[in-house]
């Protein structure tokens, strides 16, 4: 029986070659030639999005994230400088490349530049084919990046998001919910009787079985800001940001309905002949100052009561209103 590992890591082995796939690319400049001849070098291999000053560039990569950015240094109004450093500064743009697009660069202004945070320089006028290089050798370093941080937040089993990458997760949503009075709930997931399951099935169907669970909850999460992660062995937790405890609580019993339905058989199962699993849901209204391990120990004391009430269903608990100054 095949296994459902997802294994990313020849992609990034040594040495590899990423492919360099279609890219997006944003052009920035206030000089109408310089982005129409740059637009007609980059625009059958790669979408192409043009800015003509600072304040424009910086909107459209908050809407459209590109994966590169050639960026004009000497502009009216905010210079190149100035954005590149707002890009470094926020986490959700520091990972895209910087390319500086200048003419008369001294040495000062490249020494800033690169201490700002930009992967390379090119010198106007261009020349077409070492602007192509360029871009090409920085798309490829991108999309290894990219392709290194999504594999450092997946369980390779399943494919799932991991308990790292949930545990950011949870300390950045419970902030955002405290900060706009918003509800959130966890709930912890355990498949009941699953060393039996291994004991009887062997291994290697245990995993093809917990890769089966992970996908059929998986289709039952809808929302973008939800997260089902892998939390170790055969537990699963379930983020429901924005969520009150009688929406979480539905959730679980969707989740609990979708692992039952796919009937994988287990004769050593004490709930029903084919696997199950065991729900804990707790809801928080959290406050600034509280800390989300509240949540999770709720959520886990909630699960050792769906266990101690006899497996495959579904308990829940509001936590009481903080007491964090
Ligand atoms: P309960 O209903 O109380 O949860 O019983 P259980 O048998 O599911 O719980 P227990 O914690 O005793 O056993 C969990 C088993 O899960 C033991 C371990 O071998 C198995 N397991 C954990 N991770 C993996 C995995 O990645 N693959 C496989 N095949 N089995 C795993
Ligand atoms: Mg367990
Ligand atoms: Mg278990």
């Amino acid at each position: 029986m095949k296994s459902g590992f997802l294994d990313l890591s020849d992609e990034v082995e040594e040495g590899a070659l990423v492919p360099l796939r279609r890219a997006s690319i944003l052009i920035v400049d206030d000089q109408a030639t310089v982005l129409q001849s740059l637009y007609q070098l980059f625009k059958d291999s790669h979408e192409v999005f043009v800015a003509t000053s600072g304040i424009q560039a910086l909107n459209l990569v908050k809407v459209n994230p590109p994966d590169l950015i050639l960026l004009d240094m000497v502009m009216p109004g905010m210079t190149g400088m100035e954005v590149c450093r707002q890009l470094k500064e926020d986490p959700e743009t520091q990972n895209i490349p910087v390319i500086f697009l200048t003419a008369n660069c001294s040495v000062d202004d490249e020494a800033r530049a690169l201490d700002a945070g930009a992967a390379d320089f090119i010198s106007k006028p261009f020349n077409p084919r070492i602007v192509t290089v360029r871009v090409n050798t920085q798309l490829r370093l991108k999309a290894k990046s990219d392709l290194l941080r999504r594999i450092a937040r997946t369980d390779a089993l399943t494919g799932l998001s991991n308990r790292r990458h949930f545990n950011s997760t949870l300390s950045r949503e419970w902030r955002r919910c405290a900060r706009s009075s918003l509800p959130i709930s966890l709930v912890f997931i355990d498949v009941d009787f699953f060393k039996r399951f291994n004991d009887i099935y062997g291994h290697p169907m245990g995993d093809y079985c917990l890769s089966s669970v992970a996908t059929a909850m998986k289709s039952r999460m809808w929302r973008p800001a939800d997260l089902l992660a892998r939390f170790g062995g055969e537990e699963f937790v379930c983020l429901l940001p924005e969520t009150p405890l009688e929406g979480a609580t539905h959730k679980a019993q969707e989740l609990e309905a979708s692992v039952r339905a796919l009937a994988i058989a287990h004769e050593g199962s004490g709930v029903a002949p084919v696997v199950t699993i065991s729900l804990g849901v707790a809801a928080a209204q959290p406050a600034h100052g509280d800390d989300p391990r509240a949540l999770v120990d709720a959520a886990d004391r909630m699960l050792y009561e769906a266990k101690a009430g006899g497996r495959g269903q579904v308990r829940s608990a509001q936590i009481p209103v903080s007491t964090a100054a």
